[in-house]
């Protein structure tokens, strides 16, 4: 599943676009991605408007056009975006497109736990302005990290890092990555942080957010190979550091990674 970087990857992907007019949106409205969407709204509104920016939340998107029109992407699991050239003919799992005179714009989601969505108004949509606090801002605090582990308390840490209510973005690679090199191991319940392993916390959640938008956000190029990502997918995957088998074992209902003499 995309994470904070893929996405903003992901969203550059319609940059070409950027400034020119819809001149017509094609959708599959029955599709889920569409639930609690008013797709007929999203079609009248949208055609003859520009693209003008986009941002990145989190694993969300948002696409802003002329005339107060604004549309949100989540890609869920297989969802992907990309641009073709004007007269293309859009396949089976290409939900939404949008065509400009010189290429279209398209949604692609094959599995369909992506969702899209709407808004015409003034202000930022309410969903949008929704998503916590991104983990590399400012408001992503020490007191706010520890607060929010505070009412998560009993549960193990690597389920609570991917709550998207306290770490938007966060999927399963990245939490194992901040919880090796926090040194804290993927069991540990969440209220039985030390001190020091908190802020060892909130440092390598910060890191690992940052560098690996530098990398994979910028241009889709890999993190170092000093990071445990490369090793953890592998069938004998090994500490970048110890060079030691990787233990693995489900938490939160998700395949954890981690280093048995790194992580204690
Ligand atoms: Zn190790």
């Amino acid at each position: 599943m995309p994470e904070l970087a893929e996405v903003e990857y992901a969203r550059k992907r319609w940059n070409p676009g950027l400034g020119d007019e819809l001149l017509a949106v094609e959708l599959h409205e029955k599709k889920r991605i569409f639930r609690g969407t008013d797709t007929r709204a999203l079609r009248r509104c949208l055609v003859r408007q520009k693209f003008l920016r986009s941002e990145a939340r989190g694993k969300q998107m948002l696409f802003v056009f002329s005339g107060d029109n604004w549309l949100g992407i989540h890609l869920g699991m297989s969802g992907n975006l990309r641009t073709e050239p004007a007269r293309f003919g859009p396949g089976v799992h290409d939900h939404l497109v949008l065509r400009q005179g010189e290429r279209a714009l398209v949604f692609r989601d094959a599995r369909q736990f992506g969702r899209v969505r709407f808004h015409h108004g003034k202000e930022t949509p309410p969903w949008w302005n929704a998503i916590a606090p991104e983990v590399h801002s400012r408001d992503f605090s020490k007191s706010a990290l520890r607060e929010f582990l505070r009412r998560h308390g009993r549960a193990p840490i690597k389920a609570v890092l991917l709550l998207q209510s306290g770490f938007p973005g966060i999927g399963n690679w990245m939490a194992d990555e901040i919880l090796w090199r926090a040194h804290i191991v993927p069991h540990r319940r969440a209220g039985e942080l030390s001190e020091k392993k908190l802020i060892a916390l909130w440092r390598s959640t910060r890191f690992v957010s940052l560098a690996s938008l530098r990398t994979i956000g910028r241009d889709n190029s890999e993190p170092p190979r000093t990071w445990l990502l490369h090793d953890r997918w592998k069938r004998e995957g090994k500490c970048p550091k110890h060079k030691i088998k990787l233990r693995r074992e489900t938490i939160g209902g998700r395949t954890t990674a981690w280093c048995p003499r790194c992580q204690r």
